[in-house]
C-alpha cells in the first residue's frame, strides 16, 4: 500500500509510522516479526546502495515476500510500504514505480531551489498515474548514508514550505532541522557532557513547528533519526570492534516530534549496530561456529527486539492497523 491513509492517522493521532531500512532477508523478517507482534503499520525502505548490495529484483521480491509472511504469523490486514530511499533521479524513480514500489522519495535537495522543484514534480506527476506517493526534501541533513552524503546541513526554511508542495505536489516532506544521517551524528564537541553522557545538541523544534503552522496536517519526514544506542555501540567494543564517537538523536527527542505533523522517522544505523553487535557477541563467545544460520539468528533476535522497541516507546505506532 502507497502512504496516504497511513501518513493521515498518523498525523491525526499523534504518533509517527517507522520506516526502516533493509538490505538482507534477516533485517526484512526482523521488520516484518515486529510490525506483526505489535500490529504496527510499517515501512520497508530501500535505498540506491541496498539495491547496489543486493539487487533490485530480489528485495522487491523479498517485500512481497513480506507481506505473505505477515499474513502468515497471523496479521490479516498488514499495512506495509515498499518504499524507495533517496532516489536521485526520475530515472531510478521510475524504474521503481514500474516494479511494484508503492512510494518514492526523491531526493533533490542539494539542487538549486527551483531545480528540485522541477524534478520533484516530474517524478510526483509520474508516480501519481499509479497511485504512488512520493517523498520530496527541502534543506540539508548532514552526514553520510549510502551514497548520500553531506558535510554540513542546512536546516530547512519555513518560508519555503508551503511554495515547494504546493508546485511539487509531493504528498510528504522530509525537513532538516538537526538529525543526520549515519552513527556519527555529532562530534564530541558539538555536544554537551551530562554525567558522562555525551548529549548533542537539541533538535530545532521551532521550525518544526513554525512549518506545521505553515502546513497544518501536512506529512512531516526525518531522516537520519537513529539513536544510536550505548548499549549496541559498547557490546561491538567489548567484542573487538573499534566505532569511536558514536552519536545519535535522543529518544525522548524523536518521542517529541512524533506527536507532532512529524509521521515518518527513518531508522537504519540502528539496525546496523544491532545486526553487527550481535553477530560479534556471538562469534567471540562461540569461536567454533561457522554456519551464517548460528550468529544470523541472533542477530536477527536483536534486530527485533530493536524494532519493537522503537515501534512501542519512541513512535507509538503500536496497535494502529486500521483493522
Ligand atoms: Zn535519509
Amino acid at each position: 500500500m502507497n502512504t496516504r491513509e497511513m501518513f493521515k492517522r498518523a498525523v491525526a493521532g499523534g504518533y509517527a509510522i517507522p520506516a526502516f531500512n533493509f538490505n538482507t532477508m534477516e533485517q526484512m523478517q526482523a521488520i516484518v516479526m515486529a510490525a506483526v507482534e505489535t500490529k504496527s503499520p510499517v515501512i520497508m525502505q530501500v535505498s540506491k546502495g541496498a539495491r547496489n548490495y543486493a539487487n533490485g529484483t530480489i528485495l522487491r521480491n523479498l517485500a512481497k515476500g513480506a507481506v505473505e509472511y505477515a499474513k502468515e504469523l497471523g496479521c490479516e490486514h498488514p499495512e506495509i510500504v515498499l518504499h524507495l530511499d533517496h532516489g536521485d533521479s526520475f530515472e531510478l524513480c521510475k524504474d521503481c514505480i514500474d516494479n511494484g514500489f508503492s512510494s518514492v522519495m526523491i531526493d533533490g535537495s542539494s539542487l538549486p531551489y527551483e531545480e528540485n522543484i522541477a524534478l520533484a514534480k516530474k517524478v510526483v506527476d509520474y508516480a501519481h498515474q499509479f497511485d504512488v506517493t512520493v517523498e520530496a526534501e527541502l534543506g540539508v541533513l548532514a552526514g553520510v548514508e549510502d551514497e548520500v552524503s553531506a558535510a554540513e546541513s542546512h536546516y530547512t526554511k519555513p518560508e519555503e514550505v508551503i511554495d515547494f508542495s504546493t508546485r511539487t505536489g509531493c504528498d510528504s516532506l522530509a525537513i532538516s532541522i538537526g538529525t543526520s544521517h549515519g552513527a556519527h551524528k555529532f562530534t564530541p564537541e558539538q555536544c554537551t557532557l551530562v554525567n558522562g553522557v555525551l548529549v548533542p545538541p537539541p533538535l530545532a523544534f521551532d521550525i518544526l513547528h513554525e512549518i506545521e503552522k505553515k502546513l497544518p496536517g501536512f506529512p512531516i519526514v526525518l531522516h537520519g533519526s537513529s539513536s544510536v544506542p550505548m548499549e549496541e555501540v559498547n557490546t561491538i567494543n567489548k567484542y573487538g570492534g573499534h566505532l569511536e564517537a558514536a552519536i545519535g538523536i535522543p529518544e525522548e527527542q524523536l518521542r517529541e516530534a512524533a506527536k507532532s505533523a512529524v509521521c515518518k522517522i527513518n531508522i537504519d544505523s540502528d539496525s546496523r549496530l544491532a545486526m553487527t553487535a550481535a553477530i560479534r557477541k556471538h562469534l567471540a563467545e562461540h569461536p567454533g561456529d561457522f554456519d551464517p544460520r548460528q550468529y544470523l539468528k541472533p542477530a536477527r533476535e536483536n534486530m527485533k527486539k530493536m524494532y519493537i522497541h522503537k515501534i512501542v516507546n519512541v513512535l507509538g505506532s503500536d496497535g494502529k492497523l486500521a483493522q
